[in-house]
């Protein structure tokens, strides 16, 4: 797993160099946000204790298997780390599939595995984790979320972008590495929610799949124009 910093309080965990997940530097410890494929955990928990602070919570973006596969390893190895989740991707955890009467009927993708870990807290916009200030930005998943660091505005954004294979909206196909988009629940919302999270004007881009980008704003809009413009098909433009 390779580490590198970005900025004063981020380190990118890097496995395989295409999935990745974060630590974010606190007072109290770190911030894990999300927890890579299974077999991560003692990688994850190594590359803390190599940059010298315990990691006191753990924060996902979404409950896809590539973001919570080392959850329960690190729950065990962490069992007084806080593990907070949006109420939504929530369910997932259990194995509930269900769509909900109010949102679009449309087939979730991907992988949700069950985790044995229960959240401790689940979060809904605009509460903090730590520095961390929770953004909604459905349409990866249901219950997907971005976590904008308040203190130098660095958004981490699980997979509604990625920037593996160029950077693109959730739902783009990018032939060089699909499965993002491949495992995206509803293009029309992951669109909406691409532009709200553009119009936070993040200073640097922290994505799931990829490179840490900074100054992203530019790229941003250029993969707001390519998914507007595939998203042209009516079951997009349904929702
Ligand atoms: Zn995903």
């Amino acid at each position: 797993m390779k580490t590198t910093a970005h900025a004063k309080y981020l380190f990118q965990l890097s496995r395989l160099a295409f999935v990745n997940c974060y630590l974010v530097r606190e007072d109290d410890g770190f911030t894990l946000v999300d927890t890579g494929l299974s077999g991560s955990a003692r990688q994850i928990l190594n590359a803390a204790q190599a940059l010298g602070a315990p990691i006191v919570r753990i924060a996902l973006t979404h409950a896809h298997v590539d973001h919570v596969g080392s959850l329960d390893a690190l729950h065990q190895r962490l069992p007084e780390a806080e593990v907070l989740i949006s109420p939504r991707d929530a369910r997932f955890l259990t194995g509930d599939h269900n769509l909900d009467a109010g949102e679009p009927q449309v087939r979730l993708r991907g992988g949700y595995p069950i985790c044995t870990t229960k959240p401790t807290r689940t979060f809904v916009p605009g509460d903090h984790v730590g520095s961390l200030e929770v953004i909604a930005s459905p349409g990866h998943t249901p219950g997907h979320v971005a976590f904008l660091d308040v203190r130098d505005q660095t958004l981490i954004v699980g997979d509604a972008f990625q920037t593996r294979g160029g950077i693109a909206v959730s739902g783009v196909l990018q032939p060089l590495f699909p499965f993002p988009a491949m495992s995206t629940w509803h293009k029309g919302l992951a669109l909406r929610s691409a532009e709200a999270l553009r119009a936070l004007e993040p200073a640097r881009l922290a994505a799931g799949h990829g490179p840490v980008l900074d100054a992203p704003l530019a790229a941003m809009d250029l993969a707001i124009a390519v998914a507007k413009q595939r998203f042209q098909e009516p079951d997009a433009h349904a929702a």
